[in-house]
């Protein structure tokens, strides 16, 4: 139901990620969790408030200096922890948040099973992060393997993913909405502007096919074959 993602805001990460969560809160979700990744992939992610997801942080040190976050309004699998986002890989190198509805999930999954992979959830974003595991075990870096497994994916999505050992947020979007939110030292992206309108009133609306990159050195926006698209930078002119 709602994403949030963000590069750059250094120790303030988790926090940044758990804010742009609340200003979303007005959207209606039933669960909610956030991905910091640095040389590890860390996930905390529970069914119920955001304020539930502070409790559960609380008591946990999570570190990184990317991330993303999630509110979920289940379509597919009832609202448990298993089901809530981030879904991560056998291995937990990869989290990956997801809005909308992946058709094709089915197959997909049948197909992972059958190459050996094991399922934690039931719902249709689960394959996404296998999809991206398959293709880093085949050798593809971290952007080429989420580009892979995006192509894959038919339906409607929002999805925005984090690797391992890689300081970047991808993410993808066909038929729901992502925005990046530009400020002086951090990069954001989000399903809707007051995820990050306190830090940022500067956007870049990206279009069904459209594939970023945030990272330090910034942003790139890139069709589905990894040309470079020229966007135009929005100010949005209201208050959140
Ligand atoms: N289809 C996904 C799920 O059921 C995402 C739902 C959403 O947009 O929050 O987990």
């Amino acid at each position: 139901c709602g994403i949030i993602g963000c590069v750059g805001r250094g120790d303030e990460t988790l926090d940044t990620l758990v804010h742009g969560l609340s200003k979303l809160e007005y959207r209606g979700y039933d669960s909610a969790g956030v991905a910091l990744s640095s040389d590890h992939v860390e996930i905390c992610k529970n069914s119920g408030k955001i304020d539930d997801l502070r409790e559960a942080l609380s008591d946990r040190t999570l570190s990184g200096s990317v991330g993303i976050g999630h509110t979920r309004w289940s379509t597919h699998g009832p609202p448990t922890d298993a089901n809530a986002h981030p879904h991560q890989d056998c291995h937990g190198d990869v989290a990956v948040v997801h809005n909308g509805i992946i058709e094709n999930y089915q197959s997909l999954r049948d197909e992972l099973v059958a190459a050996g992979h094991t399922f934690t959830s039931d719902t249709d974003t689960e394959v996404v992060p296998h999809l991206i595991e398959d293709a880093l075990e085949a050798g593809s870096d971290p952007e080429d393997a989420v580009r892979e497994a995006i192509s894959r994916l038919e339906g409607s999505y929002a999805v925005a993913a984090v690797v391992a050992g890689c300081d970047a947020v991808f993410a993808a979007r066909n038929d729901s909405p992502l925005v990046l939110g530009l400020a002086e030292d951090a990069t954001f992206l989000a399903s809707d502007v007051p995820a990050f309108r306190d830090f940022t009133d500067q956007v870049v609306y990206l279009a069904d096919g459209e594939f970023a990159r945030l990272d330090a050195d910034g942003w790139t926006v890139t069709d589905s074959d990894g040309s470079v698209v020229e966007k135009d930078v929005d100010t949005v002119e209201w208050d959140p």
